[in-house]
């Protein structure tokens, strides 16, 4: 009866008859949990880190979707290349080893095994850069040594992209080093036009999931890519890839990119403040975020839309369906959708265990059904967008498990899905001028690069 319907199938381009094709489905379902995800992630990462953290950080998450890790699984020869390009001056009638960290392995056990002098592993670790790398051992991580029969001669260890640890034997004994490996930001650009989705678009232009998945999450808050997507929509991006030692390494973050969607031109331009936390805005400085997130939880379907003469499920009689009903599965997080207060957290009626919220510019939001609450988070706690309330249940009137969410300004409902949100805080105005001034020439190689391209063809007569 509740089979579980992609919400996907909103999709203009199927017929109700049109099964999805497995593949794409999976796509979609990938690019539906993933719009969420990146969203806050942009938010949280980006509001919290400083930009080198995002960049050593770039790797692990292109690592989660199938782009090369840090360290690829290349064959010995290639490594000990790398390593010796690595360590100009190391002797090269030296041995070198590459020892590769397996599940168990420790490096007392690694020396053992290469026959190599554990009293020079035990100086080694007296030194506190050794020391801290070696309690951070984990399957996968790489140490390559070079020795000079059972005695150690230097040992490397990649701490991260842009660091590694450089251990020397000397006269008096060892002594370790962190040194930087240089990166290099490369620019470039991309154009996409959508025939079917964002994802496969993205693919055809050769981006990453990464991109494309950014794109997403920086567009996600004036486009909803499930339901606003038209044939002919079309995108210009600009972003950075990561280059270390001539190679390409990784994609980096998005510096600016354009969405046409349906008729509308939505540009977003990235800018980093003093602190190191980066945000988009549109090339007048507005943010590109809202002050709510659209659905506050990830859902798999809308199960009911906001009906003023909905037939009620369980009353079976005509009760107006004030909020939006999200599927999803029992314990899914629920996010606050905006800044603000809890004013109301207990059990009311039919609605169940119920968190109300209250934000500024006299807006409230409600959660209802939920199978629990975050403990923390009770009457008079202040909270951020994006900050789990609850979680996900069935509690009250409810046939299945979803989170009923409704919006309310000035005391009036209003539709969730379609109310016209307030826009974040735009730029800072201590940064208003050095956004503009860095934004001018991002936006002239933008518009420069789009004259390169065709343009976008409107395929509306199918
Ligand atoms: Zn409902």
């Amino acid at each position: 009866m509740n089979r579980p319907v992609s919400p996907l199938l909103h999709d203009y381009k199927q017929s109700a008859s049109d099964k999805p094709k497995k593949p794409k489905a999976l796509q979609w379902f990938a690019v539906g949990l993933g719009i969420p995800l990146i969203a806050v992630a942009l938010v949280s990462t980006l509001d919290s880190t400083p930009p080198q953290e995002v960049i050593s950080s770039a790797p692990v998450m292109s690592a989660s979707l199938d782009e090369p890790p840090i360290v690829p699984p290349v064959d010995q020869a290639v490594l000990l290349e790398e390593a010796a390009a690595l360590m100009p001056e190391t002797v090269p009638e030296f041995d070198k080893l590459v020892l590769t960290i397996r599940s168990g392995d420790t490096m007392e056990r690694l020396f053992r095994k290469n026959n190599l002098d554990l009293g020079h592993l035990m100086s080694i670790a007296e030194l506190d850069e050794a020391k801290t790398r070696f309690r951070r051992i984990k399957p996968g991580d790489v140490f390559e040594v070079t020795h000079d029969g059972r005695d150690v001669v230097s040992l490397y260890s990649e701490l991260g992209l842009t660091s590694a640890l450089q251990i020397e034997r000397q006269e008096s004994g060892f002594a370790a080093e962190i040194i930087d490996r240089p990166i290099e930001i490369r620019k470039r650009m991309a154009y996409g036009v959508i025939n079917s989705s964002l994802f496969e678009s993205g693919a055809e232009a050769g981006l990453s999931d990464k991109v494309i998945m950014n794109i997403a999450g920086i567009f996600a808050w004036d486009v909803d890519f499930v339901l606003d997507i038209r044939q002919g929509d079309n995108y210009y991006v600009q972003f950075e890839e990561i280059w270390q030692d001539g190679e390409y390494v990784a994609d980096g973050e998005i510096i600016a990119a354009e969405f046409n969607n349906n008729g509308r031109t939505i540009q977003a331009i990235r800018f980093i403040d003093d602190n190191g936390h980066t945000d988009y805005f549109t090339p007048t400085g507005d943010s590109v975020r809202k002050a709510f997130i659209r659905a506050p939880v990830d859902f798999t379907r809308i199960s009911s839309n906001f009906n003023p003469n909905r037939k009620h499920p369980i009353l079976n009689r005509i009760r107006a369906h004030r909020g939006v009903d999200y599927a999803a599965p029992r314990g899914t997080p629920i996010k606050a959708s905006g800044d603000g207060k809890v004013i109301f957290r207990g059990t009311k009626s039919g609605y169940g265990k119920t968190v109300i919220l209250q934000h500024g510019g006299n807006i409230t939001t409600l959660y209802a059904h939920m199978n629990s609450y975050v403990l923390k988070v009770g009457v008079g706690t202040r909270v951020k967008q994006g900050q789990t309330i609850g979680f996900v249940g069935k509690t009250g009137l409810a046939t299945a498990n979803h989170l009923h969410y409704e919006y309310r300004l000035n005391g009036v409902h209003r539709n969730p899905r379609t109310v016209a949100l307030p826009d974040a805080e735009p730029i800072d105005a201590q940064y208003r001028d050095k956004f503009m001034a860095s934004a001018a020439p991002i936006l002239k190689e933008l518009e420069q690069f789009k004259s390169t391209q065709t343009p976008a063809v409107a395929y509306n007569d199918q």
